[in-house]
């Protein structure tokens, strides 16, 4: 099953100074800032990257994340070197996925993109696989299908979504054979229920799909994933692959493999090192949580409450700095910087930054572990304890992709295959070969 992580422009700066907090002044944003696939030289992390369009190009008045110029490039050089893909032992083998990026129109009445607008857009682009035009469903309703004095209970508009999603697909696969494109065209199911998406899925196929991605699965929690996958699974022809599109809850993707599921993309273990309320740092086994220092001088909150009052700025000051003190010797293994005064240090500048709650026993469990001495990636090893704090976007960026790497490996781990083979394989291997069609 291959893990495709979709890009939001997520970089880090390799001439960030960690113990001054500095950068390099000639540093120039995306040209020498560097891509997860970039910081991970001597392992994979991910399999591929998924663009999404609405990323790309902004609509509904929203900003987009590309800036102008980076649009322009991305169209003139192609994904493939605009991610710097290649050529390389490192990154040859990443796959580029399109899709439109349906949540960033998801409260237009129609999808902002015609038809023969993406299909440039993913020809222009070089990418390996690109999905169809796509509107998404954000309910998740069985009890919709439930008739009742012989009417159904779907609103319209729902239903009207899913119909005009799979006349789009007709569309694109149409306009896709005329023009003899290379990728590979993915059609979108949506639905609000299991049986509901099993209709989309058994349309696609009858369009012509053997891919299809199925979206609207990020409100799913884990019981509703599998019960829509379970009913997917008895409408796919066998030859059938499924791409599940923007997971959030990840714990069974090894058991869909056996259901058709090919490929799937998640941006949660990059996300959760710095939105999630606990869980943000992964190892094999779980999870646990940053350390927030964050920075007085920076800090939207932590300013804001300095400027009325709440706060006052040299005893946070104080607080912080002891923390980072405190917190880099006990990275050094100091004999002075035990649990239970790093501990100390971060519940007083708790007290000062987030006085309404804490974090103490969490903070124990992820000091006690120092997880990051054993976890060996490429981040680990060059941060050190940078990593697990919480506190700018240098660390908490690294520690979403050191996220993302041991999540693949766990992904790996799920489907019962042999990582470093993996590794071993891409090493030797030719461009384009494992390009599945
Ligand atoms: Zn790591």
């Amino acid at each position: 099953m291959k893990y495709f992580l979709p890009d939001a422009q997520d970089l880090v700066d390799p001439s960030f100074d960690f113990t001054r907090e500095t950068r390099s002044p000639d540093r120039i944003r995306q040209r020498d800032d560097l891509y997860a696939h970039e910081v991970f030289r001597g392992s994979r992390a991910y399999d591929g990257i998924l663009l999404s369009k609405g990323i790309v190009e902004a609509v509904g008045g929203g900003a987009g994340r590309y800036a102008q110029s980076q649009r322009l490039r991305l169209l003139r050089e192609g994904a493939k070197d605009f991610f710097r893909l290649g050529p390389g032992p490192r990154t040859h083998r990443l796959q580029l996925m399109g899709d439109c990026g349906a949540f960033t129109y998801v409260k237009e009445p129609a999808p902002p993109f015609p038809v023969d607008d993406v299909i440039r857009f993913y020809e222009g682009c070089g990418f390996d696989f690109g999905i169809s035009v796509d509107h998404i469903i954000l309910d998740y309703r069985p009890d919709w299908d439930e008739k009742l004095f012989g009417k159904d209970g779907v609103p319209k508009e729902v239903r009207a979504r899913q119909e005009l999603t799979l006349e789009l697909a007709r569309d694109f696969l149409r306009a896709h054979k005329r023009g003899g494109h290379r990728f590979k065209p993915l059609g979108v199911a949506q639905g609000w229920s299991p049986k509901s998406y099993a209709h989309s899925v058994r349309a696609l196929q009858k369009i012509g799909y053997d891919y299809i991605a199925v979206g609207g699965l990020v409100p799913l929690k884990t019981p509703a994933l599998v019960e829509v996958v379970g009913s997917i699974a008895a409408a796919r022809k066998p030859k059938t692959k499924l791409h599940l599109l923007g997971v959030t809850r990840v714990e069974h993707i090894g058991a869909f493999e056996s259901h058709g599921v090919a490929s799937f993309d998640s941006t949660s273990p990059l996300r959760q090192a710095f939105k999630d309320d606990k869980d943000n740092y992964y190892t094999l086994s779980r999870t646990y949580t940053a350390l927030r220092v964050p920075q007085v001088q920076g800090n939207a909150k932590l300013e804001r409450r300095i400027r009325a009052g709440e706060v006052d700025q040299d005893r946070a000051r104080a607080a912080e700095q002891k923390c980072l003190r405190l917190l880099a010797d006990f990275g050094a293994r100091k004999p002075k910087a035990t649990v239970k005064a790093v501990l100390a240090a971060l519940q007083e500048y708790e007290a000062i930054h987030s006085p309404d709650r804490s974090r103490a026993e969490a903070y124990r469990e992820t000091l006690e572990a120092a997880p990051w001495r054993e976890c060996g990636c490429e981040v680990c090893e060059a941060l050190g304890h940078h990593v697990i704090l919480f506190r700018g976007a240098e660390r908490n960026r690294r520690r979403g992709f050191h996220n993302v790497w041991v999540f693949y490996q766990r992904v790996q781990r799920g489907l019962g295959r042999d990582l470093q083979a993996i590794n071993r394989a891409r090493r030797t291997a030719s461009p384009r070969q494992e390009a599945f069609a």
